[in-house]
């Protein structure tokens, strides 16, 4: 029958890259690694790599986790940066500010047991409040304070310096995956908007309305503003927008988009500078990357000598893919709980801001990364994709080799699908402030 006809499909890539934030540079850098000869494209709306979420994000990292999963992502791929930084002498703007993690009581017992497991292990530091008022000149008691009560500002008892901790510049991290991959021989496509992908049958019979449900799938490419491409493999790695493309074609990413906001001031008072140049924490002779009981965020940033305020609400804040920052929600939000801790921002206004996707897994917060016939998906970020980066790129592109296992930086291995959906393993994370 005429029908039956074999009609062989034109493809043009082996790999297929849609997005090129971290999770894509990453994932299209290990595929080449190991396999020199693949033909890979990275396509991305924006006009340069990184401009995504990961040019908005705050750059931090730790490796403090109790989750065995977790801490070997984040830790082998912080050990991944410090070596293209001092092994290999590309600057990534790594600073190791240390996170300290501000706590009271009532919190702190909670996680007493983890945080006495990382002191034993030389990991983390317990200050007292005392200790922490000296040094950074901040507020660390409410008790009888009507107006704390209000913010929910609880006290300061204690402060948790982990070490192996700090920030990294993500701008300069995706330029470094990208000037590799260039070297390497892959293609960027930039300005090129990826409006659908498109299902072709293993076996094309070109009869009408193809693929019938019968038909075996495989997802053939993308049609973007510009055309349709083709590869063998297609990696989704399109960050908040990930579901946009995913959902038409009935695949679930179990993770959505939510706006998170970071605000900058100079250091416009004497105070500011003081703070900022806090000794005794870190080497850098810099406040660390602060978290208050509150959730609320301070980081002195060292290259552009400014501060950096956040904090990612979630009751009341949609899950929506708008990225306008709202210069309210600092006054708002940000500002009273802050100049509460430290008066040293009182009346500071703030000189830039910007917003950025968080794609958030609310299932377990760890990334999602799975394989659907010719397609694999990384994305569910959850706010930690700078410092868990390199590992999911390696993941990633496992699953896009058909591997069963991936090695991370060190040596280290895991189970190519321990973040699918069906075969995901995940205990409770235990370590959360
Ligand atoms: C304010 C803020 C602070 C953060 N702080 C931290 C932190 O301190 N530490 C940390 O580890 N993480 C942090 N993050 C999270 C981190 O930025 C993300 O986890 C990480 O950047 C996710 O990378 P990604 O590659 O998945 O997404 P992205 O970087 O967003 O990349 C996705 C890419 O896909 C492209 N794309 C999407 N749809 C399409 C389409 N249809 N066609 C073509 N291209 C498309 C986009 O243009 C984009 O470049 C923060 C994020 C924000 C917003």
């Amino acid at each position: 029958m005429i029908w039956l006809e074999k009609v062989i499909a034109v493809v043009d890539y082996d790999f297929l890259i849609v997005g090129a934030g971290i999770f894509g540079l990453s994932t299209a850098y290990h595929i080449k690694r190991t396999n020199k000869n693949a033909e890979i494209a990275v396509v991305d709306k924006n006009l340069d790599a990184g401009q995504g979420a990961t040019a908005k994000s705050a750059g931090g990292f730790r490796v403090i986790f109790t989750n065995p999963v977790n801490r070997t992502l984040a830790e082998s791929s912080v050990d991944f940066y410090l070596h293209v930084q001092r092994d290999l002498n590309r600057d990534l703007g790594i600073v190791m500010a240390g996170y300290l993690i501000l706590q009271d009581k009532r919190l702190f017992e909670i996680n007493r047991p983890v945080v006495e497991r990382f002191e034993e292990r030389g990991e983390v530091k317990v200050f007292r409040s005392d200790e922490l008022r000296e040094k950074l000149k901040m507020n660390v008691n409410f008790d009888g304070d009507e107006e704390a009560e209000l913010l929910g500002a609880k006290n300061v008892d204690y402060g948790i310096l982990a070490k192996k901790c700090g920030y990294i510049d993500a701008d300069k991290l995706a330029s470094f995956y990208k000037e590799e991959l260039i070297q390497m021989g892959c293609s960027f496509e930039f300005n090129t908007h990826v409006e659908n992908l498109f299902l072709e049958p293993e076996l094309k019979l070109g009869i009408p309305r193809e693929p019938r449900t019968w038909q075996k799938k495989r997802i053939a490419g993308v049609e973007t503003n510009k055309g349709r491409i083709t590869a063998k493999n297609v990696i989704v790695t399109a960050g908040g927008w990930s579901h946009l493309l995913l959902d038409r074609i009935g695949v679930d990413c179990i993770s959505k988009p939510k706006k998170r906001q970071i605000f900058t001031v100079k250091l416009k008072k004497p105070e500011l500078e003081e703070l900022f140049h806090t000794d005794g924490f870190n080497e850098e002779g810099i406040m660390p990357f602060t978290f208050l009981p509150t959730g609320h965020y301070v980081r002195a940033d060292k290259r552009d000598k400014t501060f950096w305020l956040g904090f990612a609400d979630d009751l009341g804040r949609g899950f929506d893919t708008n990225e306008d920052p709202e210069e309210r929600y600092y006054y708002d939000n940000i500002y009273p709980v802050v100049v509460k801790y430290f008066p040293q921002f009182r009346d500071v206004s703030i000189d830039n801001m910007w917003a950025g996707l968080y794609m958030i897994n609310s299932l377990d917060g760890a990334p999602v990364i799975f394989k659907v016939e010719n397609m694999v998906v990384a994305t569910g970020d959850s706010g930690s994709g700078i410092l868990k980066g390199d590992a999911v790129g390696r993941v990633a592109a496992a699953l896009a080799l058909g591997k069963k296992e991936a090695e991370l930086y060190g040596g280290r291995r895991i189970r190519s699908d321990v973040l699918s959906i069906h075969n995901r393993c995940m205990e409770p994370e235990k370590f959360i402030f």
